[in-house]
């Protein structure tokens, strides 16, 4: 049986990092499933046949990690039939031998509910803004508002919110360094087992 490790919260929270540093540490495979919903935002035109004709060159676009390309994103991934169509290649990543790392808002909720270990990952506005701002070079102000106004959709939307599992362990980063959040994660990925 694959190990599995779901790793959900909201933008800028460090779960990228987070899930980059535990797949390489334990050689599993990665997923950052925000970028498939980035993909079908970029690509225009319906949403719902982006999703389902989504292929991997679409994911090597190099305009997916701007903020307009999250906005975009978070706008289709409300759209029940895009997250319908995305379902089975995630479920088929994660079942990736000897395990797998899958990142983003519902794996620990909708894609993986039965995962070996859920991980939601926090940290201050105030900070996540500071983080992206200084990854993307771009006022922190204003990737203030783009990362709360993107939570908010997130979170409310009806279809596979962002909300921790019931069974998740929280993670907040906010007063962390990037080598003390990843240490924490691989104690408690080899506590459930990894
Ligand atoms: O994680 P990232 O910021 O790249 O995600 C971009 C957007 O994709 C999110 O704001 C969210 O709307 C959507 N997303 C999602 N479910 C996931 C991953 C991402 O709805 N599993």
């Amino acid at each position: 049986m694959p190990f599995t490790i779901a790793i959900d919260g909201p933008a800028a929270s460090g779960k990228g990092t987070i899930a980059r540093a535990l797949a390489g540490h334990f050689g599993f495979a990665h997923l950052d499933t925000g970028l498939l919903y980035r993909a079908v935002g970029a690509k225009g035109g319906d949403p719902i046949a982006a999703a389902r004709n989504l292929s991997t060159t679409d994911l090597d676009r190099r305009d997916l990690r701007s903020a307009e390309a999250g906005q975009a994103a978070s706008r289709v991934a409300a759209i029940p039939e895009v997250r319908a169509a995305l379902i089975e290649f995630q479920r088929r990543f994660a079942e990736a031998e000897p395990g797998a790392v899958l990142d983003g808002r519902d794996i620990g909720t909708v894609i993986c509910p039965e995962a070996d270990l859920k991980l939601y990952v926090t940290a201050s506005d105030d900070v996540r803004a500071r983080r992206r701002a200084l990854e993307l070079g771009a006022d922190e102000a204003k990737i203030l508002l783009e990362l709360r106004e993107r939570d908010a959709r997130d979170a409310a939307r009806d279809v596979a919110p962002m909300r921790p599992a019931e069974d998740a362990v929280l993670l907040d980063t906010s007063a962390l360094a990037i080598d003390e959040a990843v240490q924490i994660a691989i104690g408690l990925v080899r506590r459930a087992g990894g």
